[in-house]
């Protein structure tokens, strides 16, 4: 396994080695500090001293990117005579688990450096520190251009991401976090490159044979006591110093999460004793957590507020608000009858006094949580996802695709914004439609109870109703309030609850979320020329390949590689 991977990564220097002239240059140990930000030039010299030999061969510039599982830099690097190359260089952090790192190292290296995925050049460590060196792409941040992009734009985009996804699908990856921040796109260039494998799984057949012991280690997880048993040994080609904190010992803060109250509540039943253990491999990540210090960004996020959702806790507020809160539109989730010998070890869940009601009652509530793999970013979760499914496909990908679509089709990003897997359920409803949603859940063994129907939208309406480019819509203006990224499903209380009482015909006209803003200004720009490029002819061909992106139903969904010969993209050549 160690030499297929080729990383040597108990040296403490690079496993690729670097031509003898690289080495103990001086000159390159003397960084510039040309960082924008205090904290930034504070950061690289901590780097620089965690793993020395990166002075030896790299200068670090800036730091691109910090999320909640690592920090991003930019470094260049004379790899070759007279030619300065640029560099990312990730940044692992130090709890990171070493299946976890050796798996995100395998993806990068096996199907990496192709087809519009990232590869690597170098990997890193000294003691528990890992870095890993990939070609650096220069790129975009999706808020600022969204609404700059040409329609034709957006077709290639699409169609470079399911490029890259076909790819990665073949070796049987979940990539699991699909995003715009996790698919680069140098518009000038048009280069693309798909990245971050850090929450990535293998599928049953996986190419990957790093993928299958992270995901056996998560279906162990959930239904042993044993969490931290396939982790130890030295069948993994990390080991020593690195050694990683138990399985269970998350670097983020355990918080439970008071979700805000929302008119539309739901409720997951779990299924009998699943555990908390395999959060280590399954830890979500927020959306909101991620700070992007790419220069092309013009956007500060807030600073990551780690949260790790304990569910039982938010069905314990949940239920609390329910009874307190008797019109609330109610959903519930549970475990039908169908999927019970899919679950593997775990014991089929009993039915009790408040199956199929909107309660939950208090043998319910002394259940351990059910646990599936959950990794990902609510708003780009799918249904089965969110559902907590235990048979998770590379189609899960594919629906994230989907939701970056829609954005790109609407304008508005993020489209759907929850911070909780129920609130991302309750928004994707009133897109898909309640019922339409429940039916599909039947098919992957869920049944999802909903005090409220709503009705399914059409999607062209919908996103030249976002857009502004529907012939005679009102036009968007800039008078609203709220920031220029206002998501176009918020999960603010009012916003969500004008969604579900409206009719699709009164959010038309009225006051109603979808008058919320584009990015932008809106009604003033210039921008037109640019912007209507394609945009007043968008061919139902982009609605019928979203709606079969946006399959609730896992099964019927669309494969990457189906995706890329669909006549959307009939003249492009892969
Ligand atoms: P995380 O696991 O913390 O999300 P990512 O691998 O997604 O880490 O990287 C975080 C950010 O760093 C990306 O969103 C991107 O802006 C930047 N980045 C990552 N890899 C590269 C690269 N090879 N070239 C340029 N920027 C990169
Ligand atoms: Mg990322
Ligand atoms: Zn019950």
């Amino acid at each position: 396994m160690e030499s297929s991977l080729g990383i040597q990564m108990d040296e403490p220097r690079a496993f690729s080695p670097l031509p003898d002239r690289l080495q103990a240059d001086g000159s390159l140990k003397k960084h510039e500090q040309n960082s924008k930000l205090p904290g930034v030039k504070k950061d690289i010299e901590k780097l620089y001293e965690a793993v020395p030999q990166l002075g030896n061969v790299f200068k670090i510039k800036d730091k691109i990117g910090e999320g909640t599982f690592s920090s991003v830099y930019l470094a260049t690097a004379q790899l070759q005579v007279g030619l300065e190359e640029k560099i990312a260089l990730k940044h692992l952090i130090p709890t990171s688990h070493p299946v976890r790192i050796a798996a995100e190292l395998q993806c990068l290296t096996v199907a990496g450096g192709q087809d519009n995925v990232m590869g690597v050049k170098y990997c890193f460590r000294k003691n528990d520190h890992v870095v890993i060196a990939m070609p650096y792409l220069e790129h975009e941040s999706f808020l600022d251009i969204l609404n700059s992009l040409s329609f034709q734009e957006v077709r290639e985009y699409m169609f470079n991401l399911f490029k890259a996804l076909k790819r990665i699908h073949q070796f049987g990856i979940v990539h699991r976090d699909v995003k715009p921040s996790n698919f680069l796109y140098n518009r000038r260039l048009k280069k693309y490159a798909l990245v971050d494998f850090g929450l990535a799984q293998g599928t049953r057949d996986t190419k990957i044979e790093l993928l299958r012991f992270v995901q056996s280690e998560v279906q162990q997880g959930s239904c042993s006591q044993n969490t931290s048993r396939v982790i130890t040994g030295n069948k993994i080609p990390l080991s020593g110093p690195a050694a990683p904190k138990e399985l269970d010992q998350q670097p983020t803060t355990k918080t439970s999460v008071k979700r805000p109250y929302t008119n539309t509540q739901i409720q997951i039943k779990q299924g009998k004793d699943g555990k908390d253990g395999s959060v280590g491999l399954s830890v979500q990540r927020s959306v909101f957590g991620e700070r992007n210090f790419n220069i092309h960004s013009s956007i500060s996020h807030e600073s990551p507020a780690v949260k790790l959702i304990k569910q039982s806790k938010t069905v314990d507020v949940l239920s609390r608000k329910l009874a307190a809160k008797k019109k609330a539109v109610s959903t519930k989730v549970m475990n039908s009858g169908v999927t019970k010998k899919s679950t593997g070890p775990c014991p089929a869940s009993q039915t009790c006094d408040c199956y199929a009601t909107d309660k939950v009652c208090s043998i319910c509530l002394s259940r351990r949580q059910q646990v599936a793999p959950r990794a990902g970013t609510p708003g780009f979760r799918a249904p089965e996802v969110l559902t907590k499914c235990p048979d998770q496909t590379t189609a899960i990908d594919m629906w994230s695709a989907g939701v970056i679509f829609l954005s790109l089709l609407s304008g508005r990003y993020p489209f759907y914004k929850a911070s909780d897997d129920l609130t991302a359920l309750a928004q994707i409803m009133t897109i898909r439609g309640s019922r339409e949603t429940i039916q599909a859940a039947k098919t992957f063994g869920k049944s999802i109870l909903c005090s409220k129907e709503v009705p399914a939208q059409d999607l062209r309406n919908l996103c030249e109703k976002l857009r502004g480019t529907e012939t005679n819509a009102p036009q968007v203006t800039s008078d609203t309030q709220g920031s220029a990224h206002d998501p176009a499903v918020p999960e603010k209380t009012e916003h969500k609850a004008s969604h579900l009482r409206q009719t699709p015909q009164a959010q038309h006209s009225g006051n109603s979320v979808y008058k919320a803003h584009r990015n932008g200004c809106g009604s003033c720009c210039d921008s037109n020329a640019t912007s209507l490029e394609g945009w007043d002819r968008v061919p139902d061909e982009a609605y019928d390949l979203l709606d079969k992106l946006l399959d609730l139903n896992p099964a019927s969904r669309i494969t990457a590689e189906a995706a890329l010969l669909h006549p959307f993209f009939k003249d492009m050549s892969l």
